[in-house]
């Protein structure tokens, strides 16, 4: 059985199979919209219909069943369905599943809390639980230019980034990814204006030097009196390139940062949780930044929530500006359903012997990535953590390799140049070799 694609519906006349899966993707033609996608019919490329997931596989409407390599974009740490986590779920829906968070507390909120407090670097003491990785970078961003309003130098407007990075999707977000190669450079002219110094250009096995840093430095020095903060994702560039860094590099940021008197935001929405083999990317350089942000696998991929943590320091800043309050609400913070299940997941990581699976992970996924490096059409193989990249010198044809990967047995979703895979940790030994096993087969049809 093949799984109908929108390239099937495309191709006009009824359909032969008349199967259900076909008549959802027909059905989600007409009226849903997918991320960076054009709208409906037009969309183009296949859409696979899926039934249902447990562990680290999803069940497609035809019965197929795929191994999961992308943990639903970092977020399924633990898998699908785990035990654990539906139990907190259903446990927490016997009480309350949502509440304001204005005027109102609730014991999931303030347990996350004191557990995101406890786990990340010290001194971070207070918790904005928010709904999305990108509304948290809002948050942290908001904090940054409040702050400087706070301490009386309203001038400290601008943000410094570096290149090839991805904070998200919203509009103060996007104004901190790259603005040429990255996914928003449409938007460039109407956004705020940032200062973006080059891509840290040391790899994480090669050691940082002052060269590597100079041109941030240099930037930074020059525009320390309107920088409110710099934002960073630690030791990986997720989205934006799928490459990590020495964490030389950051120990120089948080010492750059502290000779200007700038602030360090870290977003640490992909990074966090274990997924470059310590508990966040700061971890690797021992450094804590003023404000991180964190989602994604906050809630083990089951409810969207997330969290920007400050200092002391920065939130009494905040509050000392003429609001005398952090101006922000979302109507669904704090959300305790979310929350709940929030703990239980990060009860769940910090009882595993997370790190030597992660560890585990990172050797299978070098040993089954590395045939790929011999495909002429492959400019680099790497790995950290549980992270998986094939890059390729052109940009992978999503028509012929999304399908490959499917026949083959995985949920993979390529971007670009860049076929990458972040496993859920419970992802065993035999399942990392046939998913590797397939990227690399799968880069080799599209090369070919
Ligand atoms: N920051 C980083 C580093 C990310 O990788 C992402 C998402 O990929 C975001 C922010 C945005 O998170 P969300 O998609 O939950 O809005």
């Amino acid at each position: 059985l093949n799984t109908p694609t929108v390239s099937d519906q495309d191709r006009g006349g009824p359909d032969p199979r008349g199967s259900a899966a076909a008549r959802l993707v027909a059905r989600d033609r007409a009226v849903v919209w997918h991320p960076y996608a054009a709208a409906g019919a037009a969309a183009g490329g296949p859409l696979f219909a899926v039934a249902s997931a447990s562990g680290v596989r999803l069940r497609l409407t035809d019965g197929r069943e795929l191994i999961d390599g992308m943990s639903s974009w970092w977020a399924a740490i633990h898998g699908y369905r785990h035990p654990v986590l539906d139990a907190a779920a259903h446990a927490q829906l016997d009480t309350m599943a949502h509440v304001m968070f204005g005027g109102l507390t609730h014991e999931p909120a303030v347990r996350l809390a004191e557990t995101l407090v406890a786990i990340t670097p010290a001194p971070l003491a207070k918790v904005f639980l928010c709904d999305s990785g990108s509304v948290s970078v809002e948050v942290a961003i908001k904090m940054a230019l409040q702050y400087w309003l706070g301490r009386g130098r309203p001038r400290r407007t601008r943000l410094l980034t570096v290149r090839r990075g991805y904070h998200g999707d919203t509009s103060g977000a996007m104004a901190v990814c790259d603005p040429d190669g990255g996914m928003h450079h449409l938007f460039t002219g109407l956004l705020s204006r940032h200062l973006f110094a080059p891509a840290p250009p040391c790899g994480f096995d090669e050691p940082c030097t002052d060269a590597h840093v100079a041109p941030f430095a240099a930037l930074l020095a020059a525009h320390a009196d309107e920088t409110a903060a710099v934002i960073l994702e630690p030791v990986l560039q997720g989205t934006g390139a799928m490459r990590g860094y020495h964490p030389g590099f950051l120990t120089r940021v948080r010492e750059l940062c502290d000779e200007h008197g700038v602030l360090l935001i870290a977003d640490e929405i992909a990074t966090g949780f274990g997924r470059t083999g310590e508990l966040f990317g700061c971890d690797h350089a021992g450094i804590s930044p003023d404000i991180m942000c964190v989602g994604k696998a906050l809630t083990g991929g089951y409810l969207t929530m997330a969290a920007t943590l400050c200092t002391d320091e920065v939130a009494d800043g905040v509050c000392a500006s003429e609001a005398g309050a952090f101006m922000h609400g979302p109507t669904f913070m704090a959300n305790p359903l979310a929350a709940a299940i929030a703990s239980a997941n990060l009860e769940l990581l910090l009882g595993s012997p997370w790190r030597e699976t992660v560890r585990r992970i990172e050797a299978e996924l070098a040993a089954g990535l590395a045939p790929a490096a011999e495909l002429p059409g492959v400019a680099e193989v790497r790995t950290l953590g549980a992270v998986g990249v094939i890059e390729t010198r052109e940009p992978v044809d999503m028509a012929v390799i999304q399908p490959r990967l499917v026949e083959l047995g995985v949920w993979v979703r390529p971007f670009g140049r860049l076929v990458y895979t972040m496993p859920p940790y419970v992802t065993g030994t035999a399942d990392i070799a046939t998913l590797t096993a397939a990227m690399v087969e799968a880069v080799a049809t599209a090369s070919r």
